[in-house]
C-alpha cells in the first residue's frame, strides 16, 4: 500500500490527508502541536469563513497568480461546500461568505477529524518534523523522536502567520533543504501603523464604515493610487486596522518592503461628496459651535480631533468660522491624510505572503518540479488570499489537489 505522510495537520494537511485516504493510501498526518486546527479554530473570530462564492481574479496575489487561480478552477467553492456536506457539515451563505450552519469553527474541525477516522488516518501530535530528505525512492522524514519512511510528503506546514499556532516557519526550512526558493515571507491581511499616532490614538477602539485609497510613492518619486478599498476601519493606539485596512494591508507592507513612501487617503464620509458636505456644515454653521456642528456627522468620539486637525478649536462659535476653515474641515473628513510607517507583526498577521515558488510546482498535481513524490499545499506556497473566506478556501483546493495526488501516486490526475 502507498505511503503518505502529511506534514502539518492544519486545514490544508487534513483536507490533503482525507484526498490521499480517498485514493487508498496509507496516511499518516505529523503535526508538531498537542493537537490539530490551531489556526482553524481562530478563523472568522471563531465562526470561520470557510470560503467565498464570488470568486475574482485578484481575489488570490503571488508572484503568479495564474498558479493558484489554475488550482482553484479543480475546486470551486461549489465543490468546498458539496465537499463539507459529504463529511456532515452543513454551511450557509451570507452574502457570498461561507459559514458553517452551527456558525462554530469547532464544528468544521470536528468534521475533519472524523473523516480522518473514518478513513483511518493516523494522527501524531508533538511530532515537529525537522528534516524531509530521500534514500532512494524513499522518503525520511526525521521528527526528534523517530524517522518515518514514505512513498509521498504532503509539506502543508503553514506560513508564518500567528506562529503561536505552530506555523513558525519551519516548513520553509524543509522546503529549502528539498532545493525550493522561498520567495521573501511579509505579513498579510495585518493592521497597519501610521506616523500621526497622536491622532490615531484619540480615535483608538473606534470602528466606522470609510472609503481608503492607498498611494505608493516608489524610489523613482513616482506616486500611485495602489488599491481602493472601501469596509470597516478601525482605529488603534498605533493606526488603522479593521477589514478594509486588511484588504490593503499587503500591497503597503510591499511597497515598503521595496523602498517605497505609503500614504493612506481616508474618506469618513464615503456616502455624501464634499460638496454635499460643505452645504451641510454651512448651514450647521448658522449657530451653536464647531464640535455641535459636526454632531450627527461623526461619531462622538471623531469631533474632537478632526476640528484640532483643521486647526478649528470645539468650542469656537461655527458661525465665527471662514470658508476656509469649513473647506480645510471638510478636506480632513473626506481625505483624511495618513503615513503608513509598516504594519503589526506576523502575530498578528492572518496570513502571509511570499513561501514557496510556485514556478518550481506542478498546479495540476501540486508536485514539487524538483523533487518527485513531494507535494504543497496551503499557505506554504507563495499564495494570499483576500479576506473573506480566500485562504481557507486556497487550502481546501491545494489540500485536495495535493493529497489526491500523492495518494495516487502519479498514476492519475486529480479530479
Ligand atoms: C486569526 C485568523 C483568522 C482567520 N480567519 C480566516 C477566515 O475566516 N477565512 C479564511 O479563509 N481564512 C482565515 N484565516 C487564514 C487561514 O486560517 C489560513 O490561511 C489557513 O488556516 C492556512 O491553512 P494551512 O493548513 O496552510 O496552515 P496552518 O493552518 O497554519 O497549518 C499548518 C500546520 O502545520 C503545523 N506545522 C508547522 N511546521 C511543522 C513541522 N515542522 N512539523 C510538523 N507540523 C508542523 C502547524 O503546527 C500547523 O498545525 C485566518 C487566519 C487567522 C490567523
Amino acid at each position: 500500500m502507498r505511503k503518505v505522510i502529511v506534514i502539518g495537520a492544519g486545514a490544508s494537511g487534513m483536507a490533503a490527508a482525507i484526498a490521499a485516504a480517498g485514493r487508498g493510501a496509507s496516511v499518516t498526518v505529523l503535526e508538531g502541536n498537542e493537537k490539530p486546527g490551531k489556526k482553524l479554530l481562530l478563523t472568522g473570530s471563531g465562526r470561520c469563513n470557510l470560503s467565498n462564492l464570488k470568486q475574482g481574479d485578484d481575489c488570490y496575489r503571488g508572484a503568479d497568480p495564474l498558479f493558484a487561480k489554475r488550482v482553484l478552477e479543480r475546486f470551486t467553492p461549489q465543490d468546498a461546500i458539496r465537499f463539507f456536506r459529504s463529511i456532515g457539515l452543513l454551511t450557509c451563505d451570507r452574502d457570498g461568505y461561507v459559514y458553517p450552519v452551527t456558525g462554530q469553527a469547532s464544528s468544521v474541525l470536528d468534521v475533519l477529524l472524523l473523516e480522518l477516522s473514518r478513513r483511518k488516518v493516523k494522527m501524531k501530535y508533538r511530532e515537529k518534523v525537522r528534516s524531509v530528505s530521500k534514500e532512494g525512492a524513499e522518503f525520511l522524514v526525521k521528527t526528534d523522536g523517530w524517522t518515518y519512511r514514505a512513498d509521498a510528503v504532503v509539506l502543508a506546514a503553514g506560513s508564518m502567520a500567528v506562529p503561536s499556532t505552530g506555523s513558525d516557519g519551519s516548513g520553509y526550512d524543509i522546503a529549502r533543504m528539498c532545493g525550493h526558493r522561498i520567495v521573501p515571507p511579509m505579513p498579510a491581511l495585518v493592521p497597519l501603523t501610521v506616523r500621526e499616532q497622536a491622532f490615531s490614538r484619540q480615535l483608538s477602539g473606534l470602528r466606522m464604515r470609510a472609503a481608503i485609497s492607498l498611494h505608493c510613492t516608489d524610489r523613482g518619486a513616482q506616486a500611485a493610487v495602489i488599491r481602493r478599498e472601501s469596509g470597516e476601519l478601525q482605529w488603534t493606539d498605533y493606526g488603522i486596522s479593521g477589514i478594509a485596512v486588511f484588504q490593503l494591508s499587503r500591497y503597503a507592507v510591499q511597497c515598503l518592503e521595496q523602498g517605497g513612501r505609503v500614504s493612506a487617503k481616508i474618506d469618513l464620509l464615503p456616502d455624501h461628496s464634499e460638496e454635499e458636505l460643505l452645504e451641510h456644515l454651512r448651514l450647521r454653521s448658522l449657530a451653536g459651535t464647531a464640535a455641535q456642528m459636526l454632531v450627527g456627522i461623526l461619531p462622538a468620539k471623531a469631533v474632537h480631533p478632526l476640528l484640532q486637525a483643521a486647526g478649528i478649536s470645539p468650542q469656537t462659535a461655527a458661525a465665527s468660522l471662514a470658508k476656509a476653515d469649513l473647506d480645510s474641515l471638510a478636506a480632513r473628513i473626506k481625505r483624511l491624510a495618513l503615513s503608513i510607517t509598516g504594519s503589526r507583526s506576523f502575530d498578528q498577521a492572518q496570513s502571509c505572503q511570499g513561501g514557496v515558488d510556485c514556478s518550481f510546482v506542478d498546479p495540476e498535481t501540486m508536485e514539487s518540479r524538483l523533487v518527485p513524490g513531494l507535494y504543497f499545499s496551503g499557505e506554504i506556497l507563495d499564495v494570499d488570499g483576500a479576506c473573506g473566506g480566500y485562504n481557507l478556501q486556497w487550502a481546501w483546493a491545494s489540500g485536495h489537489a495535493a493529497g489526491s495526488a500523492a495518494g495516487a501516486g502519479g498514476q492519475e490526475r486529480t479530479d
